[in-house]
This record gives C-alpha cells, sequence and structure tokens, in this order.
C-alpha cells in the first residue's frame, strides 16, 4: 500500500511516498526563502509553494518509482498552519484525488511531526517535546489522544530563535546560526526565565535578549538565549516525565536539530530513567513524509477519508482534539 503526504504548512511545500512497512521511498521538498532579515510572508510562501509544487510532485513519483496509478491513498497537511499555504496543499490533493478517484485523508500537521518521529526512531510511549516554528508543546498519549502536559503562553521557540536571530539581521530560519554562535561562546548573562506550572514564556525572555545585544557581544547573547530558553524546556520536561512516569521522551520538530538541547534533555531523561529519542536531523523539519505516514496509520486503523468537497484546512487545528485511533 503506497501513500502520496502533501505538505504546505509554512515555508515548505514537501511530497512524500511511504509504504506500509515504513520505508520512506521518496521525499522530495522545496523551501520558500524569506528575504533577509525578514519573516515568512504568508502570501509569498502560498506562491512559492504553487510555483513548485508541479516539481516537487513530479520528484517524488520518480524517485519512488511510481505513478499516481500506484498510490492507494493520498494524504495531506489540513492545520495548524497559515491559511495561504495550508490552501495550496489542500488544492493540490484535492485535485489529484479527485481526478484519481484515491481516498483523501486529512492529517494534523503536528501529529505528523510525532508518528513520523515514533516510526523513524522506534520510540513507542514517549513523552513528546515538540518543538518548531509553529509548536512548543510537551505531549504524553493517554486515552485516545495526545494530551499537552505544558506548552508556551505566548510564542515558541522557534519563533524565539527566529525572531531574535532577524533582529541581528541573520536570514531565517536562524536556529542553525545561533546555534554556531552560542558555540564561540561560553558567557552567560542572566536573562528572564518564564516558567509558570509546567508551562513557558518567551516573549520577555526575547525582548530582553534584543536589549542585551546592544550592548553586548552577540555569540555571548545566543549563548546566554539558548542557555535560558533550553532550561526552560529541560525544566518542564523532567516535571513531565516525573508526572507521567514515561519511559521514553522524543524530542521532533525543526529545533530539535539543536544540539545543547538534545544534551539538556538527555540529561534530565538520565535522571528521570527514562530512554531519549531525537528525531533523525533530515525529518526533523516538515516535510511529506510525515504526513504520509500519518494518513496512512489513520486510513489502516478507521478507513476514514473525506469528500473531496470537504476537504477543508483548518489554521489552528489543536492536536489535543484530535482521535488516534491507532495507538492503545
Ligand atoms: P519547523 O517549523 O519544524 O520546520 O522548524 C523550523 C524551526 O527550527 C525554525 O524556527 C528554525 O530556526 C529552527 N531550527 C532549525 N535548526 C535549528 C538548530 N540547529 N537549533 C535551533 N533551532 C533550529
Ligand atoms: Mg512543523
Amino acid at each position: 500500500m503506497l501513500c502520496l503526504g502533501i505538505e504546505s504548512t509554512a515555508h515548505t511545500f514537501g511530497c512524500a511516498v511511504v509504504d506500509k512497512t515504513s520505508r520512506v521511498l521518496a521525499d522530495a521538498r522545496d523551501v520558500y526563502r524569506a528575504p533577509e532579515g525578514k519573516g515568512i510572508h504568508p502570501r509569498e510562501a502560498s506562491r512559492h509553494h504553487i510555483e513548485a509544487s508541479a516539481d516537487v510532485l513530479k520528484q517524488a513519483l520518480e524517485s519512488a518509482g511510481a505513478s499516481m496509478k500506484d498510490v492507494d491513498i493520498i494524504g495531506y497537511s489540513a492545520g495548524p498552519g497559515l491559511g495561504p499555504c495550508l490552501r495550496v496543499g489542500a488544492v493540490v490533493a484535492r485535485t489529484l484525488a479527485g481526478y484519481h478517484k484515491k481516498p483523501l485523508v486529512p492529517v494534523n500537521h503536528a501529529l505528523g511531526h510525532i508518528e513520523l518521529g515514533a516510526m523513524l526512531t522506534g520510540a513507542r510511549d514517549p513523552l513528546v517535546l515538540l518543538v518548531s516554528g509553529g509548536h512548543t508543546m510537551i505531549l504524553a498519549f493517554s486515552y485516545g489522544r495526545w494530551r499537552v502536559f505544558g506548552e508556551t503562553l505566548d510564542i515558541t521557540v522557534g519563533q524565539l530563535l527566529d525572531q531574535f536571530g532577524r533582529a541581528m539581521g541573520f536570514a531565517s530560519p536562524c536556529g542553525s546560526r545561533i546555534e554556531e554562535l552560542a558555540g564561540q561562546s561560553g558567557e552567560y548573562t542572566q536573562l528572564p526565565y518564564v516558567v509558570k506550572g509546567n508551562d513557558v514564556s518567551f516573549s520577555g525572555l526575547l525582548t530582553a535578549a534584543i536589549r542585551l545585544a546592544e550592548k553586548s557581544d552577540v555569540p555571548s547573547v545566543c549563548y546566554s538565549l539558548q542557555e535560558t530558553s533550553f532550561a526552560m524546556l529541560a525544566e518542564a520536561v523532567e516535571r513531565a516525565l516525573s508526572f507521567t512516569g514515561k519511559k521514553e521522551m522524543m524530542i521532533v520538530g525543526g529545533v530539535s536539530a539543536n544540539r545543547r538541547l538534545a544534551a539538556m534533555l538527555a540529561s534530565a531523561c538520565e535522571r528521570q530513567e527514562s530512554r531519549f529519542y531525537a528525531c533523525p536531523i533530515k525529518f526533523a523539519g516538515d516535510n511529506g513524509a510525515q504526513i504520509a505516514w500519518t494518513a496512512l496509520l489513520d486510513y489502516s486503523a478507521t478507513k476514514n477519508k473525506v469528500a473531496v468537497k470537504d476537504a477543508s484546512v483548518t489554521q489552528s487545528w489543536r492536536l489535543d482534539t484530535v482521535d488516534v485511533a491507532w495507538r492503545g
């Protein structure tokens, strides 16, 4: 059984083909790059997706050695995400499903990050830290849904890094540049550390870091920013591990590429006697494989599909409202 997955929530237009034995047969992507110092402009990104879609789809099918006739299911990212970007993926998915008469499965993007991470790492029942441009959430599976055990009260950790980086004039996304600069310094300056209950807040930290950069060297601010924000996340994760008693912990989303964050989480896991898993970097950010794999799991378990005329998108579709039939 082959599933074609289409991802278009934000900067990435991706198409991937997976089969039911967990093989990613093809993963093609094209990423919208915002002008230097600027964030994603939804209309510009959606224009990028429209222009990239035909080539990305062709590439995915060619490298999978498949044609649309061989595809059994089509999954698409139906939210959460940027409306104009989501609509491009949905239009492509609806067109293909309608024309080729294939079942169409809407997928929650956050669920896609988790299910692909679990498939690739072998984690079975982890506490999850989902850290990306669009999410900062601590989740564990309980009674049919991924439940939230902590999240950001304002901006995500990806937005914290990208907005700080853009204020420094870096090209977006800025996380890897900040990581590189932080590695050149070991000088810590105290910044606002805000954990409320098991939730985190980053907006005060962002303002303080930008102010600090007016009088300190940028590498030391990058170091202090990483140390503060990642320690907040590690504290919330450690408390959630202790509370839920989960024996596995998995990090997914674009920010999981950061080695310092992974090291802090690995020591929290060691203290809580949990096994630490990180999604492989290649699949940490947005991609079509996360959508294809989740659509395949969903369709195999439920046979749920949507009619082409009802295949919509939802900009703010919370993961903890999604029923998950394939997890015990
Ligand atoms: P996603 O939304 O899942 O595609 O993730 C994109 C986010 O990951 C952006 O905010 C990037 O700045 C961030 N990111 C990518 N690489 C790194 C890194 N090495 N360290 C921290 N953040 C990163
Ligand atoms: Mg994402």
